[in-house]
């Protein structure tokens, strides 16, 4: 016997609840079954257990080692930072400074600023994140510094962008992961 065309169809549009695979194609008695505490459906409801120091919430009373700002430049609206042409290095290496600003373009934003930066050199408007990799914190413009005007970090921060740039998977500790537990 011939299956009508349009049954194959209507096979597909049929409403499935949403332990279904997309198309109902496969079928829910070949999915695991759930973990014991786990709901039926396999989907949590919203709960209130905390496990981080209840501080480390609060802005101003985090606990964590401090992170070392670097790149904010001295202008007639903020002085008192650091001279930018001072930092400018024409001898640089050109692979190792794009290494340095490709590093600098990444990491994590912590916060924004209201307004833009301008570039002390070029006058363009020059981002408004800050950007952090956990020891130091600096603003997204940094790069543009680096790669457009040759400004260079101090060495110590170029030591430890090359040194985390070049990480390879064998500096990866592949043991903790495999023994992790809820309370790890
Ligand atoms: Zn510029």
């Amino acid at each position: 016997m011939r299956i009508p065309f349009w049954l194959v169809w209507a096979w597909f549009l049929v409403p499935r609840p949403p332990t279904f695979a997309p198309f109902g194609l496969w079928p829910t008695w070949l999915w695991p079954p759930p973990s014991p505490g786990m709901s039926e459906d396999r989907c949590v409801q919203p709960e209130n257990r905390r496990y981080a120091d209840p501080l480390d919430y609060m802005p101003g009373t985090g606990t964590g080692p401090p992170v070392i700002l670097i790149g904010y430049w001295e202008s007639d609206m903020e002085p008192g930072w650091p001279r930018v042409t001072d930092f400018v290095d024409e001898l640089w290496d050109e692979t190792e400074r794009h290494v340095v600003a490709s590093y600098l373009e990444q990491g994590f934003i912590p916060w924004v600023q209201a307004g833009p930066s301008w570039c002390r050199i070029c006058g363009k408007a020059n981002g408004t994140a800050e950007r952090t990799d956990g020891v130091y914190i600096w603003p997204e413009g940094l790069a543009h510094y680096v790669r457009e005007h040759g400004v260079r970090p101090p060495v110590g921060v170029i030591r430890h962008i090359i040194s985390r740039a070049a990480m390879h998977p064998e500096q990866v500790d592949m043991d903790w992961w495999r023994t992790a537990t809820l309370d790890s």
